[in-house]
């Protein structure tokens, strides 16, 4: 079993783009700038941001977040975006989800410039992704692709099971995977709760790509010998004897299915830091199309 060190691949991609952004900066030309909008203050979502305002400042970038009660009404957060749209100086934003119920999640994602959604989730650029057009591709399914890439694994011709189907991972995971490209080009099977014969499936697959939140759902008997295991999932399960009173854990049961894989991400460590890393790729090319216009 080889472990697919998403950690050090993000920190060798993080350092490409600060060294492009240091060309541009020495060329006399603008830092990207990301933006990102926070609601509320859950454990999880405070974190994720942190670490892009870090993974910012480690590619040179300008970064802005802002913050806002979990009492913000959604005219109030759609006048944010509305002003994040318009702002010259910032060339992406973000808003981490999930929002409060009062706030319906789509009618933010809609109003945001697809030209500033490096997130990748508004409808149009996730279409130009189906079409294979160039666009923001959400970051997570993004960070994957790069990590097979990187990792050199030969995806061609290989069966790849994607276990979710949500719009942010699973969905575009699976159309990802089954393009004419480099990874992609595999036979692709999407599965979900209402997929009869989970087991059987699972076991047939080359490639295994799991988004589901659901902490150890995939056991030893669900892989195939050989299989590339990649673990999307990442769950607080409560832990007395961690300082932080959590551990972070994957869709996998890593510690009983990781001598079947050949390959396989450990949680954390894996697809978490390439879906940041992959969010500065998105930022970089956001910062380049707004220079191209102006
Ligand atoms: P989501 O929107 O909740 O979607 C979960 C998907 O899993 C749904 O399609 C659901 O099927 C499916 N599912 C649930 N239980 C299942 C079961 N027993 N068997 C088969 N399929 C099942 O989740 P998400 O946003 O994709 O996130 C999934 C996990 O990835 C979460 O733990 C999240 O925290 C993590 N995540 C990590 C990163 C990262 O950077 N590491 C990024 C994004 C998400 P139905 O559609 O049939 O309900």
């Amino acid at each position: 079993m080889q472990l697919l060190d998403g950690k050090a691949t993000s920190e060798q991609l993080k350092q490409e783009i600060a060294d492009q952004v240091a060309a541009i900066k020495a060329a006399g030309g603008k830092a990207p700038h990301l933006a990102a909008v926070l609601v509320g203050s859950d454990g999880g979502s405070m974190t994720y941001v942190n670490n892009k305002v870090l993974a910012c400042k480690r590619c040179g970038f300008d970064s802005t977040l802002l913050t806002y009660p979990d009492t913000i009404t959604e005219a109030e957060l759609l006048a944010v975006v509305a002003k994040l749209n318009q702002d010259p100086a910032i060339d992406g934003f973000i808003v981490q989800v999930p929002l409060p119920k009062h706030i319906d999640e789509e009618k933010i994602t809609l109003a945001i410039d697809p030209r500033k959604d490096v997130d990748g989730f508004h409808p149009e650029n996730l279409g130009r992704m189906l079409l294979g057009l160039p666009t923001y591709i959400s970051a997570t399914p993004n960070g994957i692709m790069e990590l097979l890439k990187r990792n050199q694994i030969e995806t061609a011709g290989k069966h790849c099971v994607v276990v979710g189907r949500s719009h942010i991972v699973g969905s575009p995971m699976s159309v990802l995977m089954a393009r004419n490209t480099n990874p992609g080009n595999a036979t692709v099977t999407l599965v979900h709760s209402r997929t009869p014969n989970m087991q059987e499936i699972c076991q047939s697959a080359d490639i295994l790509i799991v988004a589901i939140g659901k902490p150890l759902f995939i056991t030893a008997d669900m892989v195939k010998n050989g299989a590339v295991v990649i673990d999307v999932g990442t769950t607080r399960v409560p832990d007395a004897s961690d300082p932080k009173g959590f551990k972070l854990r994957g869709d996998v049961d890593f510690d009983k299915v990781k001598d079947k894989c050949s390959f396989i991400t450990p949680v954390p460590g894996g697809v978490g830091p390439m879906t940041i890393a992959s969010l500065m790729q998105n930022t970089l090319l956001a910062r380049d199309f707004n220079q191209r216009k102006k």
